[in-house]
């Protein structure tokens, strides 16, 4: 506790130890410890939340075998590779920046992006920016360098690329690329001057200290924004039996990446819903998260966007304007 009142002083993150001890935190102690990661987060980011939606402009069929997802092409999973059209992505676009959110981002299920992604998302870019006041970011899977320059000329505003779990657990979730391969992209993509966007899943069967290295790797990267999500076991894939994390571990790791990062944008993303509960949003929201994605994420359906724009609202916080991010 000491330590993580440090973290609200002085804006330096929590070590490894540190990060440790917070995810073994006794039950007891959780309130206190998400009331100090909530300082935390007001000392060094404010109150504002930013608020994101995103499209899939290329859904499933990916040749990957993330082990944890429903779009790898190589399991027996339901979703089936679709495309996007220009005219639906603008719409798409135009919807969430009703909402007030001042990001939108176009995802890919792909293990990088080819020349007829590559087109279409320069068509597609093109023609949001035409109609739509809205940042622009992009997850398209591994870059090379020619394609970090062109996302760049594009003018895409932030690039999503998630190293999803520690290091030394990769191997065990992911055998088609490697982590080192996840890190180069990221690496360049940061050296371009676009914001960094990674984060992970939690809950994919690795141990807490792998929780903190983890944590530890994302200090490292030190990106922009980290969405963190929580394994939603999907029917078909290999870890459709794993048992979703409980809540308690799901706050412990909120406040313990929140402590690690004190000026972080800190995202809620995939299966808060199912390992939290609706209650889950509010106790992370005054536990450290400073951002969220509206409406469906890519292959399960969310909560509707009101009622996280209605709970933002009740607690006071306010949706982080376009104009503060440009
Ligand atoms: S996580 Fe990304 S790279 Fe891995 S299978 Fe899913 S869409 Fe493909």
């Amino acid at each position: 506790m000491e330590r993580a009142r440090r973290v609200v002083e002085t804006g330096v993150g929590l070590d490894e130890a540190g990060v440790l001890d917070v995810l073994r935190l006794p039950d007891g102690e959780l309130p206190p410890i998400l009331e100090i990661a909530h300082e935390a987060r007001m000392r060094w980011c404010g109150p504002e939340v930013e608020v994101e939606g995103i499209v899939s402009l290329k859904t499933g069929g990916c040749p990957e075998d993330c082990h944890f997802c429903s779009q790898s092409g190589l399991f027996a999973s339901p979703v089936r590779a679709v495309w996007l059209d220009i005219p639906s992505l603008v719409e798409a676009a135009r919807q969430t920046a009703a909402t007030g959110a001042s990001e939108f981002c176009i995802v890919a299920a792909v293990r990088g992006p080819d020349d007829r992604l590559m087109a279409q998302l320069r068509d597609g870019v093109k023609a949001i920016r035409d109609a739509v006041d809205i940042n622009i970011a992009a997850s398209v899977g591994m870059l090379s360098q020619e394609q970090v320059d062109e996302l760049v000329a594009m003018g895409i505003h932030r690039y999503n690329h998630n190293l999803e779990t520690a290091r030394s657990f990769f191997p065990q979730v992911v055998t088609t690329h490697s982590w080192e391969e996840r890190w180069d992209t990221l690496r360049m993509v940061r050296d371009s001057g676009m914001e960094v966007c990674c984060g992970g899943i939690l809950g994919l069967g690795e141990t807490v200290e792998q929780r903190a290295e983890f944590a530890m790797q994302l200090r490292e990267l030190d990106p922009h924004e980290v969405p963190l999500n929580f394994l939603n076991p999907r029917p078909g894939t290999p870890l459709a039996e794993q048992p979703v994390l409980s809540p308690r571990d799901a706050l412990r790791a909120i406040a313990a990446f929140r402590l690690a990062l004190p000026k972080t944008l800190l995202r809620y993303a995939g299966g808060r819903e199912i390992t939290l509960g609706d209650l889950g949003t509010r106790d992370g929201l005054l536990g450290g998260v400073n951002a969220v994605i509206v409406g469906n994420y890519l292959t399960t359906l969310g909560r509707p966007a009101s009622a996280d724009l209605d709970l933002l609202d009740e607690l006071k916080m306010p949706v982080k304007a376009l104009s503060a991010t440009l």
